[in-house]
């Protein structure tokens, strides 16, 4: 059994959900997961500030709005008249539901409710649609097992047990449905597993059953190996490890967010990535691979501030990074890139939120110096030290273009450079060239 899960845009409108039903009517007795049709969640979000604000008005037109989209959304799906009035019934069901809070106080726990609409939504009309077509599908519902804890973390029991409980019961059905992102809380209110959380809930799922494979399905062929929009020929990387994927979703792979796969990483089981647009590609397969000796893609982030602290104190003596790092912590801000020397430390941040204040701090260490418009330019891949040649061959690519910092050695999966804007593209190309043509 598979764990397959749609997101927004995959679900996006009535022909991508004919689409997504053709795809998973064959594709065996798997687990399908779906988000929110696309934009759902923000409106929602949306109304729920207006209600927030005790603007009903604003709320009631974005209310009226998003039921409008789905009204025309079940005229185009639909072909007989049962079908189109049960699904018309249960959306018409929800949006009353909505429209009740717009009554009384309005705190989170309401807010939740609200929030929970969209996977309700998107499923319900999934659902539906496969019954017209004479799927055998089941619904599982997410609030009935999807639950968290105390700390806010699936209580994988729990749902382990109930999930096998509702599959028992519904043995002779080919296929089963459930939504994304929504569950229950400790106390057993509707809460949700924040935002993009359909991707955990696959992964959640698919650790709790043992599953094969979880699918995570978009709207782009896996990851690729370089950045399309500055790279040409680019392709999906085949394979890459768990830890490789972590590295590369930093840097705006944002198909994927590292904690979203840790059930299934911790529990081995494969994360493969595929496009509904172009369903027979391969994709990109996630998993705990043996090393593969190989540098698997390039990828950039922009944006970055480079801040250097230069301190004679800093020779032979100690705590003084301890000093540096107390001062990103009190201003709340994440270091990503880390290069040092026996005399100065480099870092960089990739927000210039509290900038000032931090190099105002900075100051009474050492000497510090800013550049602005920095990019970092990762690659990713089987970089374990023993292995001899790789970051020859990457530094070599960028023998043209001054480096800012390198950090190499912090994983056995990165090597990072730094370099101004104004080189990312001749960086990237030329990474690409030395790389991944040969
Ligand atoms: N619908 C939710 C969101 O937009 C969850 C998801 O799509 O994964 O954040
Ligand atoms: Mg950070």
């Amino acid at each position: 059994m598979k764990v397959l899960k749609f997101g927004g845009t995959s679900v996006g409108s009535a022909q991508r959900i004919k689409n997504v039903a053709q795809l998973i009517a064959n594709r065996g007795k798997n687990i399908v997961v779906l988000s929110a049709m696309s934009g759902t969640t923000n409106s929602l979000v949306e109304i729920s500030d207006y209600l927030y604000k005790r603007n009903i008005e604003g709320a009631k037109e974005i209310i009226n709005a998003l039921e409008n989209k789905y009204r025309a959304v079940i005229d185009e799906l639909f072909d007989t008249e049962e079908f189109k009035m049960l699904a018309q019934n249960e959306i018409r069901d929800c949006f009353n539901y909505i429209r009740s809070f717009s009554k009384d106080i309005f705190t989170l726990f309401e807010e939740k409710e609200i929030l929970s609409r969209g996977e309700i939504m998107s499923v319900a009309l999934m659902y539906h649609y496969l019954r017209e077509k004479h799927v055998d599908v089941a619904m599982l519902p997410a609030l009935d097992f999807m639950k968290t804890d105390k700390n806010n973390e699936p209580d994988t029991q729990y749902i382990k047990q109930k999930l096998e409980t509702l599959l028992e019961r519904n043995a002779d059905a080919s296929l089963y449905l459930t939504h994304g992102y929504i569950c229950r809380n400790a106390y057993g209110e509707i809460d949700n597993l924040r935002r993009g959380g359909s991707d955990l809930t696959a992964s959640v799922i698919g650790a709790a059953l043992g599953a094969d494979e979880i699918e995570i399905w978009t709207d782009i062929d896996g990851m690729h190996n370089n950045d399309p929009r500055f790279v040409e020929g680019t392709r999906p990387v085949d394979e890459l490890h768990f830890e490789e994927a972590a590295e590369l979703a930093y840097f705006g792979a944002k198909i994927l967010h590292p904690t979203c796969v840790l059930p299934a990483k911790l529990n081995n089981i494969p994360v493969r990535l595929l496009n509904t647009m172009d369903p027979e590609a391969r994709g990109t397969v996630i998993y705990n691979t043996v090393p593969s000796r190989r540098i698997k893609a390039v990828a950039a982030k922009d944006d970055i501030t480079a801040i250097k602290i230069k301190s004679s104190r800093m020779l032979l003596a100690y705590g003084f990074l301890r000093k540096v790092f107390e001062i990103f912590e009190t201003h709340k801000t994440s270091i990503d890139m880390i290069a040092t020397s026996e005399v100065g430390v480099s870092v960089t941040v990739d927000s210039t939120k509290g900038l000032d204040d931090i190099v105002n701090d900075l100051k009474k260490f050492g000497t510090v110096t800013i550049d602005h418009d920095m990019v970092i330019i990762c690659v990713v891949g089987d970089l374990e030290w023993h292995n001899t040649g790789f970051e020859t061959r990457a530094m070599e690519a960028l023998k043209d273009i001054p480096v800012r910092m390198i950090s190499y050695g912090g994983s056995n999966y990165n090597i990072s450079f730094l370099v101004s804007k104004n080189d990312k593209v001749k960086a990237l190309n030329a990474l690409s060239d030395k790389l991944f043509k040969n």
